[in-house]
């Protein structure tokens, strides 16, 4: 059973020792390997997930207590940019729970789950897209 050996990027699997994939050439990954991934993917993304949403709240805590008297702490920003502040943790959190979720099926299935990864991709490179415009409008 650990013996199965999948594809990273087709669906191809195998009980048979290969070191490559007959379909794309790819090296094939262990089901012991994958699972290992996927715990490193599931530390990480609860790190994220915890790490955001406890800095989301304590920023949160300062946004609401700016301009109140014996404040030492205020936020100058404008409603754009509380927006703006949230979408960031926002999208790292999601972020984090996808890579949760990814890790979790690859634990319990000894595969990757291409759905997840892509969506991985797609909200780090919205991530990047929005890192860009900050460093753009600084
Ligand atoms: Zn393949």
């Amino acid at each position: 059973m650990s013996l199965t050996l999948s594809c990273p990027k087709c669906d191809f699997e195998t009980t048979e020792s290969l070191a490559k994939c007959p379909n794309c050439g790819r090296t094939l990954q262990s089901a012991k390997k994958v699972r290992i991934l996927g715990w490193v993917l599931v530390l990480l993304g609860s790190f994220l997930v915890i790490f955001m949403g406890g800095l989301g709240i304590i920023l949160g805590g300062i946004i609401a207590g700016s301009g109140q008297p014996g404040n030492s702490s205020r936020f100058t920003g404008g409603p754009e940019d509380v927006l703006f502040i949230f979408a960031i943790f926002g999208l790292v959190i999601a972020f984090g729970l996808v890579s949760v979720a990814a890790g979790a099926w690859q634990i319990w299935f000894g595969k990757p789950n291409k759905i997840l990864r892509v969506t991985m991709f797609v909200v780090a490179g919205l991530l990047l897209l929005i890192g860009s415009m900050v460093r753009f409008l600084d």
